[in-house]
């Protein structure tokens, strides 16, 4: 801290006289405590008003040498109390009545400066306090009458830089030429008088804090100036020892480039080929490293907004809207109020509460927060939801009938239908048109109720689609050399002679058989690799999913199927400077290097562009599918540009596409240049994930993390059209692919199909034993594009249809399970994807839930918006999660009609005991629940309103508690019980309040992985996702009342303790989101600003030099200066040198009677 010689502790005995009289000078809270003037004023105040009625020298240069010693010492506090004691105004006048005279006395001005500059730094009003005293021009014309030295020249630019922190200041001396005079004082190339230089730099960009004097140096052509100035410097300076003076002129370019002129002015002068260029060889020099950072900055902040290249903001797939047909809003040409610049835009996009102020946004009415609201509709439409309890009407006669060929005829009928689908779906065209292969999905149902009749219009439009899909899917695989070669083997033929586009009708017909052999055969040798997969059901459900675009082909991944891969993948980790490389060669494009290529290569809307035989193919036209358009920007590099979601022109960040044609073992740079989230995960170890056909079609057919020198930052771009203010973030990623020409995919998170849910509904069903379990899917109702959203229930048969059995079945509570509102949140299926597997599975703990309770689970609400590869909004182009409070029927069918579902459960007096949304979080780890809480949210919004009186069933926080306890990736540090307004017509909030569900959550998955617990440091796959639905189950057992269940539960809790997995909690505490990036992510970060001690080593060198001049030694001043300025970490340890020797030793001697005690104090 302190260099504790003898000296340092001189005015300590000081101190303490002045703390005898003033004993609030050190203490904490001194400037409260203290009156301004009473009759026995502090010391301190004795010392200003001496000094500014002190009319000799010696008296004057006393005082200011003890103030000196004084905030010398100490800590800043010492300086603001001197300012709150009028320091800065006593400073002042004593400037002004020095300096006014026609000779002034410099041995006096130049300390007197000194301590001006070093206690004015600290205070914020010294502009104001300055001009009031009338000391700014003054020192402006000391300045002028002494640019020849250098010391003073020096001191009085400090004291320019400081007044300048008011706008009005500054403008007063932009307004009396301050800007040239001090502009004048920048030289070329020198090595001497550094630190003066660097004062004037340094004033110089303290006055550009004010639009009137940006524009005039605009005007003035300074910009040109102070560019060839930074290329002078810093090509001449190759001992970089001057490196002070290039930080400082980058400062002046960045103030003067705040304005959209500067930035111009910076351009068209070639400031950013210039930084360039000197930018390369700072990397080639360890010595000018720090230089390379405000550098890439400054050009970043200069390059001009580019508009993304589209022809327009809104999404690619558009979608007429019942009773508007032509209503899609059209935010391109929405007039912007404000052509301001500005830097922040409100990131609107916090799924729950994340990183939002609390304070402002909870619920504080009581009544709001206790009162059930009025239903939204009334009670005579509830009856119509009375199908979707099959369980509550079925007789079960079944279980009468001698049970085992009754229950395998059910069964082979369910799977006999299936096979109708298939066949169906299989055709040759002709042949199976009949109506007993419509399928009905709840036909299995013996309750006959609701089901999903089609139209035979229908069902052929679905063969068809299926047709074309299968022939354009395999034309996929089959254009790479090596998977024709595969698909050769499976077909075990020899290569076919030439394979052209000139095929006529019939010869398609072959095409299509061949290659159905060939699938088949492929799909032997596949079969029963993954558990609850199978590829021709997933062809089947896919060929009745109505797409906006009308999909005909089916991604690999979804039809193959994914296993997660064995072991865990650690978060990726980030190289260092990564992101300055990345915009570094973002830059570049812009100087227009011979390496650029620019060329589209990819367009969702052209699908008769030709893109170079040499450049990678992309995809995107299926389902989950998201890429609009694919740039090639080098010949390794790729700009993808994302769709936004159907009938909007927001919402980009989940991507899903294929890509082809590539070459092994090559870096290929891909960046998605259009993300809209402020940060992302990618900043901290998360990778996209990848599927190689390749791979899987050798075996291993998983999606694996993939992707190095990830980062994500805020780039250039801006809309195509309009002036809507969107800022736009560039997530960048390297691939380099194991396989030449393979075919692969790239998605933001394990993608999960509407088509996939659908497929595995249907295995679950075939899975389950009907005598066991009770099983139904049915519909819930159908979506705007015509999609069944899917209702199950899950519980288990009653053991006989006694009284008893029938009436515990008819008793047992409700729980109420939902996901996938936010298309993007493909984990959200992954974890929902394990609760059914395990509700479905013949495990002891699932068998006593299924006996506990009845499952409601809508696995997905927004099958639209999943199958057209939107991210966040349904059809209607509205977030269906904020739509609770009132859902339209006609807009929000899903939403209308679960809300019904839970009015008639409420209606017959059966709440859920549980309710529960399955979400993902894109910005934080782990997993966890928000729940509701009154009093939780009164106590954190610091409501007034007394909670002692208000009851609450702390009940709901059992499941979060258990969770914690036995899943390994849930972390109940991250939970929470608010009620937010903002969130008041969500589902969560909704349920809560008008239901009066208790336990009613949001659960969000991380996208990234944990950073607690077992996974600690792990991205999470599907296997840990669908493990978290396991988990979620078991958890259940904790709110169950039923002992046997009970007894289960200890028998879980036991074997988790031998698992090891209870000792990982309780260590993680209510941290930041995250750590601080290693580096900055938003390219508003300035040059630093100089720092209070930087300004003080500067003036403690300007000193030192002082003595040499009053010496006259003027001979080694130029080395004294540059020792001055190369060695600031020397000098920061040193605390005074205000003071010329003479004259410290002479003012010790006046006041001193305190070395001994300061000596006692330290040897004490
Ligand atoms: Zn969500």
């Amino acid at each position: 801290m302190f260099g504790y010689g003898r000296k340092n502790f001189t005015w300590n005995g000081t101190l303490r006289e002045l703390e005898g009289r003033c004993p609030a000078f050190c203490t904490e809270r001194g400037g409260r405590s203290m009156t301004a003037s009473t009759s026995s004023s502090s010391g301190l105040e004795v010392l200003l008003s001496t000094l500014q009625n002190a009319g000799d020298v010696e008296s004057t240069l006393n005082i200011l040498s003890v103030l000196d010693e004084l905030l010398s010492a100490g800590t800043d506090r010492r300086i603001h109390y001197m300012i709150s004691k009028g320091g800065s105004e006593a400073l002042l006048t004593t400037l002004v009545n020095t300096g006014r005279s026609f000779s002034p006395n410099y041995t006096v001005l130049l300390p007197l400066l000194h301590l001006l500059a070093k206690v004015g730094h600290r205070d914020r009003r010294i502009g104001m306090k300055a001009e009031k005293a009338g000391a700014v021009l003054l020192t402006l014309n000391l300045l002028k009458h002494n640019i020849e030295n250098a010391t003073r020249a020096a001191a009085c630019l400090w004291v320019i830089q400081v007044f300048s922190s008011s706008v009005s200041t500054a403008n007063l001396i932009g307004e009396n030429h301050g800007l040239d005079v001090i502009y004048s004082l920048i030289p070329q190339y020198s090595t001497k008088h550094l630190p003066t230089i660097k004062a004037a730099i340094n004033a110089f960009a303290a006055l550009l804090c004010t639009k009137a004097n940006v524009c005039s140096v605009v005007s003035k052509g300074y910009i040109s100036g102070l560019l060839q100035l930074y290329e002078d410097w810093h090509s001449k300076d190759t001992q970089h020892v001057a490196i002070a003076i290039c930080h400082a002129l980058l400062h002046c370019l960045h103030k003067v480039t705040h304005s959209t002129a500067g930035r111009q002015a910076f351009i068209s002068h070639g400031g950013t080929r210039l930084l360039y260029e000197t930018t390369q060889k700072c990397l080639l020099s360890k010595g000018l490293e720090s230089l390379v950072e405000p550098s890439v900055q400054l050009m970043r902040k200069c390059l001009p907004g580019t508009p993304l290249p589209l022809t327009s903001d809104q999404s690619a797939y558009k979608f007429p809207l019942p009773g508007r047909p032509h209503a899609v809003p059209d935010m391109d040409v929405a007039p912007d109020d404000s052509s301001e610049e500005s830097d922040e835009e409100e990131d609107e996009d916090n799924q729950e509460a994340d990183s939002k102020d609390y304070d402002d946004d909870l619920e504080t009415d009581l009544n709001k927060l206790r009162n059930r609201p009025d239903p939204d509709r009334p009670k005579e439409l509830l009856p119509q939801y009375s199908h979707l309890c099959p369980e509550l009407s079925h007789d079960f006669q079944e279980l009468d009938l001698s049970s085992e060929p009754e229950e395998s005829s059910t069964a082979s009928s369910s799977s006999s239908d299936e096979e109708a689908v298939l066949l169906n779906c299989f055709p040759l065209r002709s042949s199976r048109r009949d109506s007993s292969t419509t399928s009905s999905d709840s036909s299995t149902s013996s309750s006959g109720s609701h089901s999903e009749t089609e139209t035979e219009g229908h069902t052929s439009a679905a063969v068809q689609l299926e047709a074309r899909d299968f022939h354009s899917h395999s034309s996929i695989l089959c254009t790479s050399p090596s998977l024709r070669t595969m698909v050769r083997e499976a077909r075990e033929e020899a290569p076919p002679a030439q394979r052209g586009d000139e095929l006529d009708d019939e010869e398609r017909g072959a095409e299509e058989s061949h290659h159905r052999t060939m699938i088949d055969k492929l799909l032997e040798r596949h079969r029963d690799c993954i558990p609850h997969h199978e590829p021709k059901l997933y062809r089947a459900a896919a060929a009745k999913t109505k797409s906006i675009p009308g999909f005909s082909i089916l991604a690999f991944p979804d039809f193959w199927g994914h296993l997660p891969p064995p072991g865990h993948t650690h978060m990726a980790p980030r190289k260092p400077n990564i992101q300055r490389q990345k915009v570094f060669e973002d830059i570049q494009r812009f100087l227009k290097t011979d390496d650029i290529i620019n060329q589209v290569v990819f367009d969702l809307e052209d699908g008769s562009l030709q893109c170079p035989s040499d450049s990678l193919k992309f995809f995107s036209k299926f389902e989950c599918g998201n890429l609009r358009k694919a740039i090639q920007v080098r010949r390794y590099e790729y700009d993808l540009i994302l769709n936004a979601d159907a009938n909007c022109s927001q919402h980009t960040q989940w991507f899903y596409f294929e890509v082809s044609n590539m070459v092994a073992d090559v870096p290929y740079r891909f960046n998605v240049i259009n993300c809209e989230k402020s940060n992302s995960q990618f900043n901290y170890g998360m990778q996209p994930v990848l599927y190689s056909v390749r791979e899987a079609l050798e075996g291993r057919p998983h999606w694996v993390r993939s992707g190095t020198e990830i980062c994500y930052f805020r780039n250039h771009f801006c809309p195509a059209r309009g002036r809507r203010r969107t800022t736009f973030y560039t997530l960048t990623f390297t691939i380099s692919f194991k396989h030449n020409e393979d075919v692969c995919y790239l998605a933001y998170h394990y993608p999960y199909t509407y088509s996939a849910l659908k497929a595995h509904l249907k295995v679950l069903q075939k899975s389950v034993d009907p005598a066991m379990v009770f099983f139904r899917e049915q519909i819930l109702c159908t979506t705007l594009a015509e999609n069944s959203c899917p209702v199950v229930t899950i519980t288990a048969c009653p053991a006989s249809r006694s009284w008893k059995d029938m009436h515990q079945l008819r008793n047992r509570p409700y729980i109420v399970l939902t996901g996938r509102v936010h298309p993007g949140e493909s984990n959200a299926s992954w974890v929902m994807k394990g609760t059914l597997e395990f509700l479905c599975s013949s495990d002891p703990v699932a068998q006593s839930l299924r006996e506990d309770f009845v499952f409601k689970i809508i696995p997905m609400l927004n099958p639209d918006g999943v199958i057209n590869g939107t991210n966040r909004c349904d059809l209607s182009g509205e977030d269906l999660n904020r739509q609770w409070s009132k859902p339209d029927p006609v807009l929000s069918p899903t939403i209308y009609h679960t809300k019904g579902l839970l009015y008639y459960l409420n209606s017959i007096g059966r709440t859920p005991l549980v309710f529960c949304d399955y979400h993902g979080h894109s910005r934080k780890k782990n997993v966890f629940l928000y729940g509701c809480s009154v009093k939780e949210t009164l106590w954190q919004s610091g409501s007034a309103v007394d909670t002692v009186g208000l009851k609450e069933d702390p009940g709901y926080r059992t499941i979060p508690k258990t969770l914690d306890r036995i899943a390994p990736a849930f972390s109940f540090n991250s939970c929470n019980y608010l009620v937010e307004k903002s969130r008041s017509a969500t589902a969560r909030v909704v349920v809560w309040r008008e239901m009066g569900v208790l336990r009613s959550y949001t659960m969000e998955s991380t996208y990234n992985g944990c950073d607690q617990g077992i996974y600690k440091g792990l991205q999470t796959g599907t296997k840990e996702l669908q493990e978290m639905g396991m988990k979620f189950c078991q958890s259940l057992l904790s709110v169950t009342k039923d002992m046997k269940a009970l007894y289960i539960w200890r028998l879980i809790n036991h074997i988790d303790l031998d698992h090891n997995i209870l000792d990982h909690k309780s260590h993680n505490c209510f941290e930041d989101d995250e750590p601080p990036c290693v580096e900055e992510i938003e390219y508003s970060t300035d040059c630093p600003a100089l720092t209070g001690t930087d300004l003080d080593s500067d003036v403690n060198s300007n000193m030192a030099s002082a003595d040499k001049e009053e010496e006259g030694d003027e001979g080694h001043r130029g080395a004294k200066y540059r020792q001055g300025s190369v060695s600031q970490s020397q000098q920061s340890g040193v605390k005074s040198h205000l003071f010329p020797h003479l004259i410290r030793q002479a003012s010790i001697e006046t006041h001193c009677n305190g070395v001994s005690i300061a000596t006692e104090q330290f040897t004490s």
